[in-house]
């Protein structure tokens, strides 16, 4: 037997790339398994950098999670003795993410959520801001600036290919703080 939640909880997990945001996700859910809790996992199907089955964080700790390219797609589960739903890349989603969480939590669902909160050029991503404003818990997590080793809150894009995020590609992106972040197209013009 297992204590059952009383209300619906929304916890964000952000930061920029490379701030351990499925690291962080890992170790809730991780949480969660050991006090008995059911959990379900879901990631965007856009990113199949390791695996289509699991979620890996970049220091190759891993879970079972279901590809699904939006999250109306979560109630097709059986949701019933649910008690945590941990979505990982959460920023792809499209505006349907809202209400979806908002029908998660009103089943008292524990929803964890890990995300971008940034893209490469500064900018809240997408229903990201959103998100941080339903939660009831955030995690704001910070990188390591691979310029010069203060706290990094910025994703730097090194090429300038044409979309928005490459998912994973870690030879596209480094952590940047402040002073050494910047936005490629800028410093073209
Ligand atoms: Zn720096």
């Amino acid at each position: 037997m297992t204590l059952k939640n009383e209300v619906g909880f929304l916890e964000v997990i952000c930061g920029c790339m490379f701030s351990g945001k499925t690291e962080e996700l890992l170790r809730v859910l991780k949480r969660s398994f050991i006090s008995k809790q059911k959990i379900l996992v879901f990631k965007h199907a856009s990113d199949i950098r390791y695996s289509t089955q699991e979620i890996c964080s970049h220091n190759g700790q891993k879970i079972s999670a279901h590809l699904v390219e939006s999250t109306s797609e979560i109630f097709k589960y059986d949701l019933s003795e649910i008690d945590v739903i941990g979505i990982d890349e959460v920023q792809f989603f499209n505006e349907s993410v809202i209400e979806d969480i908002e029908k998660l939590l009103a089943k008292k669902i524990r929803v964890v959520a890990a995300g971008l909160d940034l893209d490469y050029r500064k900018k809240p991503f997408g229903y990201m801001p959103h998100l941080l404003a339903m939660a009831n818990k955030i995690t704001k997590l910070t990188a390591i600036c691979a310029q010069c080793s203060n706290d990094a809150f910025y994703s730097q894009r090194l090429n300038n290919i044409n979309q928005l995020v490459l998912v994973g590609a870690t030879d596209s992106y480094e952590p940047r703080c402040a002073l050494h972040h910047y936005v490629p197209e800028d410093k073209i013009k």
